[in-house]
């Protein structure tokens, strides 16, 4: 069954797991940056994933947060910025463009997290557009996208905004006729819902993580807009699957073999975020997930090349 044909991308099976690179790839480059995307794809990664916030101007730009990070953000002098970082909500595209995301400060505890990240200068916050021209490149034409949408929990007009924001988006990958590379990713399940209203030609991929992981996972942030999945009466692949969705993007702490092939059963895709650890990435190939979202891919790629496993469908990385 192939409804989306973006979904070809996202797909296991016969020896194969997709590799996305996680905010580019965090672990060696910067988040969210054109020179993370760039490498991402230069060594033989063809998904990226990466979060999509709006501008004081309404201009959709490729960054985590609803603020600004201190730990990875100086001025214009080189500083590092004070905390709590701006809203990027009350910046223009200039003002943000004006700082530099290039590299991580090695004492705050976020710097510490990822020490073998490289530090560059001169790395702007990239607006949305400038990925999907990036993607539009023919040398890019393998390129997927994962485009999770950050919804602010201090939004003035939470429904209204979340409505701007899918529609912007849509427009900017409908203008370079990228719907048939994008799947639509987000925890904020209403915000998703409009995704399938605005955008029924594009995939959606739902988050989810149960609140008994919370603690240990990446994801602190209280500002996390998403249903309340402890409280579901359901299991997760059959929530998403009664949602509409097509990819189940779970917590790595919440996958099991059964759950799996549930959303298998269910005709849904399972990719599985922030999948680091050796053993974790291991135990994800063994329950048989599409794909695994990773802030290091270099490290799943040779995980997966000793196993005589492959992540894209030519032979890229084997040998005979
Ligand atoms: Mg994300």
């Amino acid at each position: 069954m192939t409804l989306f044909p973006q979904l070809d991308a996202f797909r296991g099976g016969n020896n194969q797991v997709r590799l996305i690179g996680h905010r580019g790839s965090r672990g060696v480059m910067p988040e969210n940056t054109m020179p993370g995307f760039a490498f991402t794809l230069d060594i033989g990664v063809d998904a990226l994933e990466f979060d999509v916030v709006m501008t004081r101007d309404r201009v959709p730009v490729i960054a985590h947060n609803s603020r600004l990070d201190a730990s990875f953000t100086r001025d214009q002098k080189g500083s590092w910025i004070a905390e709590p970082g701006p809203r990027i909500a009350e910046l223009t595209l200039r003002e943000l463009q004006t700082l530099d995301v290039g590299g991580l400060d090695g004492r705050s505890t976020y710097g510490q997290r990822f020490p073998d990240q490289a530090f560059l200068n001169d790395v702007r916050i990239p607006s949305l557009e400038e990925l999907l021209d990036f993607a539009n490149l023919p040398e890019r034409k393998n390129l997927s996208l994962m485009l999770e949408f950050k919804s602010d929990i201090d939004a003035k007009s939470p429904v209204q905004e979340r409505v701007e924001l899918v529609a912007k988006v849509v427009s900017q990958v409908r203008a370079r006729k990228l719907e048939a590379r994008t799947v639509l990713h987000s925890f904020d399940w209403d915000l998703l819902s409009e995704c399938r209203r605005l955008a029924p030609e594009m995939p959606t991929s739902y988050l989810s993580i149960m609140p008994s992981n919370f603690q240990g996972s990446d994801t602190k942030d209280p500002a996390l807009v998403c249903p309340d999945f402890g409280a579901f009466q359901m299991s997760l692949p059959q929530a998403v699957a009664r949602a509409g969705g097509q990819m189940w993007c779970p917590y790595v702490a919440d996958v099991t073999q059964d759950l799996v092939a549930e959303a298998h059963q269910l005709g849904l895709l399972v990719s599985v975020w922030t999948v680091n650890d050796p053993a974790e990435i291991q135990r994800m190939i063994d329950v048989g997930v599409d794909g695994i979202v990773t802030d290091y891919p270099g490290r799943v790629q040779r995980i997966l090349s000793a196993q005589g496993m492959v992540w894209r469908d030519d032979t890229y990385g084997q040998t005979a």
